[in-house]
């Protein structure tokens, strides 16, 4: 372990099991051999590299029988599992952590807190072997942070069909998606629901959102939804609220979490690589005092993160998550992950800012992380109102 992630210093990874390790060093083989070689070309062309990654796909991180020893039953790999594969893939590139998380996290845990048994015995084993993805339809053109109140789209029923009208923006994978999850309110009742909308289906549109200068891999998607029709059995039965909506959310804030930690360690190793590299005054760069300060000030970060990744993945494991200590890891580490990366950045120079010495691509993603699934500001607000008991969102 301490060759697989030597920034672990505080030893957290200890946690997983051997054959949990096994399959993240396989992970590791093929983020080397197929990935790496191929990012910087994809950043450039904002595409994702859909052919390499199934060499992931058909790893299992999702559904190997090694991770469900003594879990049998479950549908989920162990929460100690979930955050070092998303850790692993973020330490190379932060959108294809984002591309699995978006799936593996947001689209399945509305298919399995959602689903009646029914649609989670069809749906749940093609979404954890990949057969089908998913993603997670929520935020509005005109509506983010204030989407609980202000979601737009509607689905009226008429007999045993619903009609979907609106719009949805920033959707992640959502082009490529096989089965797209739709937030929409019911006029007649103010229900906020969920439906399983088909990638086919007649007056769905996505158009990809280009020009990001973060997650560039990521093919976020403005979807369109013009009397978009789905069968009632398409609709998650157990979603009927905004707290459900947000219990999915605040689930996957650990995800995002976990991420972060994996793009403090990307960026910490791509900046150690270079400095180790790079000579001035006749010197290593290793060798000056605030190199070494920074480099320092990096792990510190890294392991804080990691440490708050596994507080949560030790909550989850025993049932005791909560919607407020999933903000402040969130929160927390998104702002760490601005000054790590900065300094990733600053340790690289001039070369700090090119694709080609990675640490500048983390610099970008690190502004995605700090917005998404859940601005700092909201997640202030979310422990604001815990601290006062008052709510001041509006
Ligand atoms: P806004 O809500 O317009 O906020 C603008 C600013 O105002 C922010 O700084 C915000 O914090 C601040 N603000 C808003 N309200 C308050 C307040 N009450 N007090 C103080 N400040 C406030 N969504 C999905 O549904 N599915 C996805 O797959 C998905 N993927 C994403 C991927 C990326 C790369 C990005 C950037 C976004 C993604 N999102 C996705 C959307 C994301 O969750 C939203 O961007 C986020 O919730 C913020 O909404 P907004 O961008 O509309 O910002």
């Amino acid at each position: 372990l301490q060759e697989l992630y030597p920034e672990d210093l505080l030893r957290y990874s200890e946690k997983l099991t051997e054959k949990e390790v096994d399959l993240l060093v396989k992970l590791r083989e093929i983020l080397e051999t197929k990935l790496e070689p191929v990012i910087e070309e994809h950043w450039k062309n904002e595409t994702f590299p859909f052919e390499e990654f199934k060499a992931i796909t058909d790893l299992g991180l999702m559904n190997h029988p090694d991770l469900f020893e003594g879990r049998e039953g479950e549908h989920k790999v162990s929460e100690y599992f979930n955050l070092f594969r998303l850790y692993e893939l973020a330490r190379t590139d932060t959108s294809l952590a984002t591309f699995f998380a978006v799936h593996a996290g947001l689209g399945y845990t509305t298919l399995l807190q959602g689903g009646s048994p029914e649609q989670i015995a069809y749906y749940g084993p093609k979404f954890a072997s990949f057969e089908m993805q998913t993603c997670f339809g929520l935020t509005e053109p005109d509506h983010g942070s204030d989407i609980a109140g202000g979601l737009a789209t509607t689905a009226v029923k008429k007999g045993d069909t619903w009609v979907i009208n609106g719009e949805k923006r920033w959707i992640g994978g959502a082009a490529t998606a096989d089965i797209l999850p739709i937030f929409a309110k019911n006029p007649e009742t103010n229900e906020i629901l969920c439906f399983l909308v088909p990638g086919d289906s007649e007056g769905l549109s996505v158009e990809k959102i280009d020009g990001k200068i973060a997650l560039r891999l990521v093919q976020n998607g403005h979807i369109t939804l013009d009397h978009v029709k789905v069968k009632n059995e398409y609709r998650l039965p157990n979603i009927t609220s905004f707290k459900d909506v947000s219990r999915i959310l605040y689930t996957t804030r650990a995800d995002v979490t976990h991420i972060t930690s994996g793009t403090h360690a990307g960026s910490l190793k791509y900046a150690l690589e270079y400095a180790k590299e790079r000579e001035q005054f006749g010197r290593s760069i290793t060798k000056f005092q605030l190199i070494q300060e920074k480099l320092a000030r990096m792990e510190a970060n890294t392991v804080t993160g990691i440490g708050l990744s596994y507080r949560l993945a030790t909550l989850q494991a025993a049932g005791e998550f909560a919607e407020v200590p999933a903000s402040v890891a969130k929160m927390q580490n998104a702002r760490l992950l601005r000054e790590t990366a900065a300094l990733g950045r600053e340790i690289c120079g001039g070369n700090g800012i090119t694709v080609e010495h990675k640490v500048a691509k983390f610099f970008g993603d690190a502004e995605a992380i700090y917005s998404y699934e859940g601005t700092h500001e909201i997640n202030s607000l979310i422990i604001g109102r815990h601290l006062t008991g008052k709510g001041a969102f509006a």
